[in-house]
């Protein structure tokens, strides 16, 4: 679970790129929604039950999908894999606020400052992130 001293505004990351360095994967217990448990039970037991939610397992640290770099699953990997790093929030201050929500990300991501506007990325995700299926996960 993500430290909410690691959150930074998106104003401060001003760009952002997945450089595949797999931080995120190797460090992070990885959370799954019930539309994601239903798409990854055609891999079989790869999913622990905590008190508060169910996770990805893992192997020696690092996601149970996670190969020298690569995600094994990357076309149904979970929902917080495809949005990660960013954290969209209902409150927040002004240099996180885009649109009606407020945006932050997490400063561990070795993508911060790298590639595209974050303005471009943001908008390509939120259209994600309005799509019905997403939208209770994405926006807390
Ligand atoms: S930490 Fe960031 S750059 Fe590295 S794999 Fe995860 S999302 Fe990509
Ligand atoms: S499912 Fe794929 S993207 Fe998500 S943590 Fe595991 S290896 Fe990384």
């Amino acid at each position: 679970m993500i430290d909410p001293g690691d959150l930074i505004p998106w104003r401060i990351a001003r760009r952002w790129r997945c450089v595949r360095c797999g931080w995120c994967c190797c460090n992070y217990d990885i959370p799954v929604t019930f539309e994601d448990e239903e798409r990854l039970k055609k891999f079989g037991d790869v999913l622990w039950r905590g008190k508060i939610g169910v996770y990805l397992k893992k192997i020696d640290g690092k996601c149970i999908f996670y190969n020298d770099g690569e995600c094994l699953i990357y076309e149904d990997r979970p929902t917080a894999c495809r949005r990660y790093p960013f954290y969209i929030r209902r409150q927040g201050d002004d240099l996180a606020k885009f649109g009606d929500v407020y945006i932050y990300l997490d400063k561990n991501c070795r993508g911060i400052g790298k590639g595209k506007r974050i303005e471009d990325v943001l908008n390509e995700l939120l259209n994600t992130a309005n799509q019905k299926s997403m939208e209770k996960s994405f926006i807390s």
